[in-house]
C-alpha cells in the first residue's frame, strides 16, 4: 500500500527526509493541505501566500517527474488537519503518513494532533527532523537547558556535528505510474493586495539551486566583506527558498563544505560567515521550541513586557509607508513594500527605528514585516525582532541604539541604494543624501525627520532603565 507524504513547508523532492524514507519503503502520494485562513491568521500576506501557491505548482512538476501524484485539498484552519489527513489515508488505502516536523508552536500543536489522530489507528506515521541538523531539545546546555546565547549554541552545534546530520537525502527513483492522478490546482487565493512580481522570486527548487550556485559563483568569496551592504547584494537572497524548503539548509551547508575543502569552521571567511548564518536560522527554531511564549506574543525577557510602547499610529504608518525623513529607513521599508524582501543590515536599521526611536511596540513591527515579507517566517522574524528591540534571546543591549544617519553613511556610503528607493532624493548630491538639509525638503517633496535623534534616544534609555530588573 502506498504511503502519504504531506508537504507543508519543505517543497522539494531533492533531499527530503520524509519523501525520501517514505519512498525506500514503496509507493508515494504526495498531499498538500492548504490552510489559507490560518496562515492569513498568522499574518502572512500576498508576497508569502503567492510564492507559496507557485512552490506547490513547482513541486508538483517535479513530483510528477517521479510518478507521484499530489493530492491537494482546503482546510480552514490546522485543527482539521487530523481528520483531512485520516480520511485521504483511507479514500486511497494509504499504510501510512510521513511528514517532516515543522516548530512555531501552532504548527507543533497541529502536528501532535495528527500523530495522535494517526496512532490511534494502525496506520503507521512518522515526524521527520529535517529543517534544522539537530532537532530541538537535542542541543542543550551544561545544566540541560536550551541555549539562549548564540555563540555557545553554535559552538555546541559545531562540537556534536557529525556527518549523518548534513547528509543529504537522494531524491526517490521515478516509481511506478499509480492509478491514482495528481489533483488540479485550484486558482491562486484572492486576497486584498496583489503579490510583487512573481519574475522577482521564481518558485521551485530547481530556481532555488541555480540561486545557490550563482550565490556560490559570484558572490560567496566577498560575502564577509559584502554582506553589510545592500546595494553590493553580497548575500544569498536564499531566504525565502529556505523559510519554504525549496531547498534545504543542508544543501547550502554541503555546498559550503564542498567549496571550502570539507570545513564549515575555518578556511574561506566568506564561506565560514554564510554557514554561520544558516546556525543562526537554527537557533530561533529551537527557541520557539525552548520558550514558546515567543509564539503567544510575549517577550523573551519578560520583565521588558513593562515597558511604556507609545501608541502612535500616525508614526506607524509614516514608518510602514517609508516617510520617516530618515533617509535610510524610508529606502529600507520601501524596499520591503516594492519587492517583498528587505536586506538584513536594513531589517535590524528598521527595527531598531520604529523600537528604540519612535518606542512602537516590536510586535506591531513583526506584525507588518510578516505580512509583506515573501520569506517570512515566524521564528527568524520573531527572533529578529526581539533582538532589535533588546526584549529577545541575546538581544542587543537596550543602549546600543543604531543612529540611522551614521549606519546610512557606512554601509550606504554613496547614497545609491536611497536614490534607488527614494527616488525623489535621487536629485539631491550623494553628500547630503543620508540627512537631506530642511532647504532641500520642499523642493524634492520628501518629508523632514518625524523625531529627533538624540530625544528619542534618550526616551528610550529613560524606558528601559525604568524597568524593574
Ligand atoms: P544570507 O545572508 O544569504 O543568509 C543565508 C540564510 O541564512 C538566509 O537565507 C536565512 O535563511 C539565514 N539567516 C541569515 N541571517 C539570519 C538571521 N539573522 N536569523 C535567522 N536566519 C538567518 N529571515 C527570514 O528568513 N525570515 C524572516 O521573516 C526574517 N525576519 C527578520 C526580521 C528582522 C527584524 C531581522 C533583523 C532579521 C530577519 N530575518 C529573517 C533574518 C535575515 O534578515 C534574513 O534571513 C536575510 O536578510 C535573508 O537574506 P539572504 O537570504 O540574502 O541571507
Amino acid at each position: 500500500a502506498p504511503k502519504l507524504v504531506w508537504f507543508r513547508s519543505d517543497l522539494r523532492t531533492h533531499d527530503n527526509s520524509a519523501l525520501s524514507a517514505a519512498a525506500a519503503q514503496g509507493p508515494v502520494i504526495a498531499v498538500f493541505l492548504r490552510s489559507l485562513k490560518q496562515w492569513q491568521h498568522h499574518g502572512h500576506g500576498a508576497n508569502k501566500l503567492d510564492f507559496w501557491a507557485r512552490g506547490v505548482t513547482a513541486l508538483r512538476e517535479d513530483l510528477a517527474k517521479l510518478n507521484i501524484p499530489l493530492l491537494h485539498r482546503d482546510i480552514d484552519s490546522f485543527d482539521e488537519a487530523p481528520d483531512a489527513l485520516l480520511a485521504l489515508a483511507r479514500e486511497y488505502g494509504a499504510s501510512g503518513l510521513h511528514f517532516n516536523r515543522e516548530y512555531p508552536l501552532n504548527e507543533w500543536q497541529r502536528d501532535a494532533a495528527v500523530l495522535g489522530t494517526f496512532q490511534k489507528t494502525n496506520l503507521e506515521v512518522k515526524a521527520h527532523t529535517d529543517a534544522v541538523a539537530f532537532a530541538p531539545g537535542e542541543l542543550l546546555t551544561s545544566q540541560g537547558d536550551y541555549y539562549r546565547v548564540f555563540t555557545p549554541f553554535a559552538k555546541a552545534w559545531h562540537r556534536q556535528l557529525e556527518s549523518h546530520h548534513l547528509a543529504l537525502h537522494d531524491a526517490p527513483r521515478p516509481q511506478t505510474r499509480l492509478t491514482i492522478l495528481s489533483d488540479p490546482l485550484p486558482p491562486p487565493p484572492r486576497l486584498d493586495t496583489s503579490p510583487v512580481d512573481a519574475c522577482l522570486w521564481p518558485a521551485g527548487q530547481g530556481r532555488a539551486a541555480e540561486r545557490l550556485k550563482r550565490f556560490l559563483h559570484y558572490r560567496s568569496r566577498h560575502y564577509h566583506e559584502r554582506r553589510d551592504y545592500p546595494v553590493l547584494r553580497g548575500t544569498s537572497e536564499l531566504s525565502p527558498y529556505l523559510a519554504l524548503g525549496m531547498i534545504s539548509h543542508r544543501q547550502c551547508l554541503q555546498a559550503v563544505l564542498a567549496e571550502n575543502e570539507g570545513s564549515l569552521i575555518e578556511g574561506h571567511p566568506g564561506l565560514v560567515a554564510w554557514g554561520n548564518e544558516l546556525i543562526w536560522r537554527e537557533f530561533y527554531q529551537h527557541i520557539v521550541v525552548g520558550f514558546p511564549r515567543v509564539c503567544r506574543y510575549h517577550a523573551f525577557q519578560q520583565h521588558t513586557e513593562a515597558l511604556p510602547w507609545r501608541d502612535d499610529d500616525p508614526s506607524f504608518r509614516a514608518w510602514c509607508e517609508g516617510r520617516t525623513g530618515y533617509p535610510i529607513v524610508d529606502a529600507a521599508m520601501r524596499q520591503l513594500t516594492q519587492t517583498g524582501w528587505m536586506h538584513n543590515r536594513l531589517r535590524m536599521v528598521a527595527a531598531m527605528f520604529l523600537t528604540k526611536h519612535l518606542l512602537i511596540d516590536w510586535r506591531r513591527g513583526e506584525s507588518f514585516f510578516l505580512h509583506h515579507l515573501v520569506d517570512g517566517e515566524f521564528a527568524a522574524n520573531n527572533g529578529g525582532w526581539q533582538w532589535a528591540a533588546s526584549t529577545g534571546t541575546d538581544a542587543a543591549p537596550y543602549f546600543r541604539i543604531f543612529n540611522p544617519t551614521t549606519q546610512s553613511r557606512r554601509f550606504d556610503p554613496e547614497g545609491k541604494f536611497i536614490a534607488d528607493f527614494v527616488p525623489e532624493l535621487s536629485k539631491i548630491p550623494a553628500k547630503v543624501r543620508h540627512a537631506p538639509p530642511r532647504d532641500l525638503l520642499d523642493t524634492v517633496s520628501y518629508p523632514a525627520p518625524i523625531v529627533d535623534h538624540r530625544a528619542a534616544r534618550q526616551r528610550t534609555l529613560n524606558a528601559f532603565k525604568s524597568l524593574p530588573s
